[in-house]
């Protein structure tokens, strides 16, 4: 068994050696139909001398036939195509090989025997000549099947040596040994040739796979590069280079529309700034899993940064659909969220802006889907917004308010108003609240919020501040010297070293008492640079100055930021106060903060108070000091020392508490 086994395996061809098995296949298939062309010839010539004198069946019957099986092979050969042949079937093909080489060596050794019988000396020399001169020329076609090259030369050279050897006559045995000396030669030469070969497409076949590998990795770069790590989402470069290709390719579609959209969530900061980052990831992998499932697998999502996401809608959608798209978003994002630390509630803001309509290349279409986001934050936080003809009119609108503050004389169209704050238990005015007015000879009176957020943006607020606050003080310098000033600082001039610098010169040169100036200040604009805002705000307390939070109740509200920061005073903001006499749960808010201002012992301040009805419900709740147009609108300087004379100032009911008669 094991001996058939062995005689088996030297047909045997290894299936594991593909790219090897390919490359050899691939030289035979050049190479053989060549070998049967010889052969064919060879036999042809060498049977031609017999004709006659050996039987037919020798010259004739058997070289037919091997001439059939010979063209036929070779026809095949011909008409094999390399890539069409699977590498199973090369294998077949290989050891198909090897074994008609070896039935056909033996063919041909029987019947050059055959004929030697029928043979004189110079004929025997011919078929001798023809065996050698065929042998060789075969090895060389089949170099790259060792197997059979090796089995043909020692199948035709061994008995062809022997038979040689027995003849009588020195020349046959002196070709005889020639024979086998050469043949050996040539067997070293061919294992040497193919053990090159084999190295040589081994290489080649590393190579090609380090260069797969290679691509792969490639592959994955671009990938990665391309990816949000942390949610898998698309990334930034990956959203614009998307958004660049959309639009290239609508360019001369006038009708091909799509929506960017941008979503930001409000709050992560503080939930990032309590829990960790940790957390903070967990949410915004859920928070992307959730706006996936919203968005489905037409609508693109990607991850701009922190926690701030992009959206391409491309399928044709009516800005209804895209409105009710964004709620759905807004929606799913309400619902609570599991997370590592517990349950969390987090609400998002969106907004979107249409191309080509309302912005008709990506860099315009960001920045207007992100002022639809801001928009909304301030006017509907939580709710979609889609970017409009009203918001590009605002935008051209401060973008005149803009150029117009670059071209201001500020010293001169600068001015102050204040407006009073009032004890309600003494009825009597406590300071005023100074804020800024700016008439400009081309647009006039200028809503301060407009030209405050302008001045902020293009990034010269801090000389505003400068002028207003010498204004504010120059003036202040006239009032009875109880009562105090409030003076609102912007987020820039907390970050503004410089500016708290020249605050402080300011405050020194002026004949106000420091103690008086209280400096208002919101929790967004301290939440931007929490120590550098926290160390401003220092300063200007050593100058003897105090500190209020303004507008508390619209930004993050978080207890954290009120004991961290070194406060006086707390102003809730007026959008609390339009409700307080119709709703309850706005009444008991309003309670609970002028309870937490008691316990922490700051000033509890409430502004925007319009109606009778409203001072009523403060008074019940234990509200003291108030602001608001009920009292009076801010008013200018001169008005301002009329209303301190006015009735209200002229019967205090009781005396001031101890801390107050400090002010
Ligand atoms: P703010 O600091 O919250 O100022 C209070 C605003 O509420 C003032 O608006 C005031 O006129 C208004 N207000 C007071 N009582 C009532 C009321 O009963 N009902 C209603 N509806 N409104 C009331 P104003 O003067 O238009 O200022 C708007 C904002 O502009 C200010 O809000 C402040 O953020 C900013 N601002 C004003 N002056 C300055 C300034 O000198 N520097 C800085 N950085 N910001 C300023
Ligand atoms: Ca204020
Ligand atoms: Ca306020």
């Amino acid at each position: 068994m094991l001996g058939i086994q062995k005689i088996l395996d030297i047909f045997k061809v290894d299936e594991n050696e593909v790219e090897l098995n390919r490359e050899r296949f691939s030289a035979l298939v050049k190479q053989i139909p060549l070998m049967y062309g010889i052969l064919l010839v060879n036999m042809i010539t060498l049977v031609y001398p017999h004709v006659g004198s050996a039987p037919d069946y020798l010259t004739i019957y058997i070289p037919a036939v091997l001439s059939i099986i010979f063209i036929m092979r070779a026809v095949g050969y011909l008409r094999t195509t390399l890539t069409e042949v699977s590498d199973q079937e090369i294998v077949k093909k290989l050891s198909g090989t090897i074994r008609l080489s070896v039935v056909l060596s033996f063919v041909f050794i029987l019947w050059s025997f055959e004929l030697f019988y029928y043979s004189n000396d110079l004929m025997l020399v011919h078929i001798i000549f023809f065996l050698y001169i065929t042998l060789f020329a075969c090895v060389f076609c089949l170099l790259h099947i060792i197997q059979s090259a090796i089995y043909l030369t020692f199948i035709i050279i061994v008995p062809s040596f022997l038979y040689l050897m027995a003849q009588e006559h020195i020349v046959f045995k002196a070709m005889a040994i020639n024979s086998l000396l050469v043949s050996t030669g040539i067997i070293f030469l061919l294992t040497n040739h193919y053990k090159n070969f084999t190295g040589l497409v081994r290489q080649k076949s590393m190579l090609v796979e380090q260069r797969k590998k290679l691509n792969q990795f490639n592959v994955e770069n671009i990938r990665l590069a391309n990816m949000d790590m942390l949610t898998s989402l698309p990334n930034r470069r990956n959203f614009f280079a998307q958004l660049n290709a959309l639009t290239k390719s609508y360019e001369g579609h006038p009708n091909k529309r799509l929506v960017v959209g941008l979503l930001d969530l409000d709050g992560f900061k503080r939930i990032n700034d309590i829990f960790g980052h940790p957390t903070g990831d967990d949410l915004l992998i859920k928070t992307s899993e959730r706006l996936a499932s919203v968005l489905g697998e037409d609508i693109t999502l990607a991850r701009l940064g922190g926690d701030e996401f992009g959206i391409i809608i491309t399928k044709d959608k009516d800005l209804k659909n895209v409105m009710a798209i964004g709620e759905q978003l807004c929606e799913a994002m309400r619902a609570d969220f599991r997370l590592r630390d517990g349950t969390m509630q987090i609400a998002a803001t969106v907004g979107f802006v249409e191309f080509p309509t309302m912005a008709d290349n990506p860099q315009q279409l960001f920045e207007r889907a992100d002022y639809a986001l801001c928009y909304s934050k301030q006017h509907s936080k939580g709710k979609p917004v889609i970017f409009s003809t009203e918001h590009e009119t605002i935008i051209r609108e401060v973008a005149i308010i803009e150029q117009q503050l670059h071209e201001a004389d500020l010293d001169k169209e600068l001015s102050i108003v204040f407006q009073p704050i009032v004890d309600i238990q003494n009825q009597k005015v406590m300071g005023f609240e100074a804020l800024a007015r700016w008439n400009n000879p081309t647009l006039g009176n200028v809503r301060p919020d407009l030209f405050i957020r302008s001045a902020e943006q293009m990034g010269t607020i801090s000389k505003f501040t400068v002028i207003l606050l010498r204004k504010a003080l120059k003036l202040a310098c006239e009032w009875p010297t109880d009562l105090y000033m409030s003076f609102n600082l912007s987020t820039y001039d907390l970050a503004s070293p410089e500016t708290i610098l020249n605050l402080v010169s300011i405050i020194e040169k002026s004949d106000f008492p420091s103690k008086n100036i209280v400096f208002e200040v919101t929790e967004t604009a301290v939440m931007h640079d929490m120590e550098r805002a926290i160390e401003a705000l220092r300063l200007l307390k050593l100058q003897g100055a105090q500190v209020a939070l303004d507008d508390f109740g619209t930004g993050y509200s978080s207890l954290s930021y009120v004991q961290r920061m070194p406060l006086d005073r707390l102003k809730i903001d007026r959008s609390f106060i339009n409700e307080i006499d119709t709703d309850n749960d706005t009444k008991n808010i309003v309670r609970s903060i002028i309870d937490l201002c008691n316990n922490l012992n700051l000033y509890c301040i409430i502004e925007g108070v319009e109606t009778e009805s409203q001072l009523n419900v403060l008074a019940e709740i234990g509200g003291r000091y108030v602001q608001g147009y009920y009292f009076s609108r801010p008013m200018p300087p001169a008005d301002a020392m009329k209303f301190l004379t006015s009735s209200l100032n002229e019967n205090p009911k009781k005396a001031l508490p101890e801390k107050w008669s400090a002010l």
